[in-house]
């Protein structure tokens, strides 16, 4: 399999991190140089405690450094449907404890974030209808959300799209350069960043601690783990600089299976179209196919009028949840072994805020919306090895 190089990873032009080996024997030991991994070992050393970070590749080597580079407030499902599904107190905490991470992204990611809102288009009345039941429900719990009639849809999108919600605090990140960034202060913060360093086992593992943050990509780390993680492919293009600015915020339609932003270069970076060949996207092998790299640039042509050059193409692994909630927190019957994973596709945010989560309850201040994201609900509390 060759790997295949991601925009926004070209761009950050990654170097090395510096390792910077621990005094002592560490405290905390993190899977996983993403999103959750690095914001998780930055809180822990800022905690006071004595951190290494495991990377198999390099930092933001995974999905962070692969995705679409949407920042979105929200959970995985739409928000209605949140509410229906854990009740509407839980489902507006989980929607708020999200925005207020878009804000703290904002803090952290200076320039690699831009909030110029999004826009959740349907594609057919089926899904209008779902956007009608969902805008209605963030209204109705104070969440700013925008109605788009076709009307106010850029003529370019009124031929395939009846209408949608604008998320006016939504943003752009340019994913890589941010984690970078925060593994960079991780390193500043005390962590030893061991880039290039799969671990085979938790056996092999020294600190009393382990936090396992490899989302779709650590199958074979534990198998409780591997049966409610499942992996998902995700596949995207970069084009060419276009001549104009056509989008202002990012896009995304048909229940987010397709998603379209032009970054500040005007390059658009359009992702999706897992569903034309959804088993065999369920997988963790991150290759591009024929079939999605087609459908891809059809919908290219069909979104500009013409078709420009693509000059990156790629594939993400992403880990998908049964209720499309992350788990994290302890792994039962695992005392020591913590996750923070699973976001179904929305990991830019929900990453930083569980990694910043998952660091809270290790260092003694679990916050209340834990109880929604407890692996126990999906992982039985089944005697196995402890860790501490
Ligand atoms: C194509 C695609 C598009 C997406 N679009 C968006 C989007 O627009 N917005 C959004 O919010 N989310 C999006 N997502 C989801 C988001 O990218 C992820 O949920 C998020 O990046 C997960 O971050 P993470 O740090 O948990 O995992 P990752 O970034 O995947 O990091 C996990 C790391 O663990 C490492 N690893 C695995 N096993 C081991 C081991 N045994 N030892 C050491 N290291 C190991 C891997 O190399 C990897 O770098 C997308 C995902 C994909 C794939």
């Amino acid at each position: 399999m060759s790997e295949t190089i991601p925009w926004w990873l070209a761009e950050a032009s990654p170097e090395p991190l510096p390792r910077r080996p621990l005094d002592r024997a560490p405290d905390v030991e993190v899977i996983g140089g993403g999103v959750t991994g690095c914001a998780c070992a930055l809180a822990l050393a800022e905690g006071g405690l004595r951190v290494r970070l495991y990377e198999a590749r390099s930092i933001a080597g995974g999905a962070s450094g692969r995705n679409g580079g949407f920042a979105l407030g929200g959970g995985a499902m739409r928000y209605d449907v949140a509410r229906e599904t854990f009740g509407r107190d839980a489902a507006r905490a989980y929607w708020r404890l999200t925005e207020a991470y878009l804000d703290r992204l904002e803090l952290l990611a200076g320039d690699a974030l831009t909030r110029p809102g999004s826009l959740r288009l349907a594609a057919d009345e089926e899904e209008l209808e779902q956007l009608r039941l969902e805008h209605a429900a963030l209204r109705e719990d104070g969440f700013a959300a925008e109605w788009r009639d076709p009307e106010a849809l850029a003529p370019g999108l009124r031929r395939a799209f009846l209408g949608g919600i604008f998320h006016p605090h939504d943003g752009s990140l340019q994913p890589a350069r941010f984690v970078l960034d925060l593994a960079t202060r991780a390193v500043e913060a005390g962590v030893e960043v061991r880039e290039q360093t799969r671990v085979e086992s938790l056996d092999d593992l020294e600190a009393e601690r382990v936090v396992i943050a490899t989302d779709g990509s650590g199958r074979a780390l534990l198998p409780e783990l591997d049966e409610v993680i499942w992996p998902a492919r995700g596949q995207v293009v970069a084009t060419e600089p276009l001549p104009q600015r056509l989008f202002s915020y990012p896009h995304y339609a048909r229940n987010g299976f397709d998603y379209w932003q032009q970054v500040p270069d005007r390059r658009v970076v359009l992702g999706g179209f897992r569903d034309f060949s959804i088993l065999s996207e369920l997988t963790d092998v991150e290759e591009t196919t024929p079939v999605i790299q087609e459908a891809l640039d059809a919908f290219l042509l069909e979104l500009l009028g013409e078709m420009p050059a693509v000059e990156y193409r790629w594939a993400g692994i992403f880990g998908l949840t049964q209720d499309m909630l992350p788990l994290v927190g302890r792994i039962p019957g695992r005392d020591g072994t913590w996750v923070a994973a699973g976001y179904s596709g929305h990991g830019n945010v929900l990453g930083l805020m569980c990694g910043e989560l998952v660091a809270g309850a290790i260092l003694g201040r679990p916050d209340p919306i834990l109880e929604l994201f407890d692996p126990a609900r999906l992982i039985g509390a089944t005697p196995a090895a402890s860790r501490a």
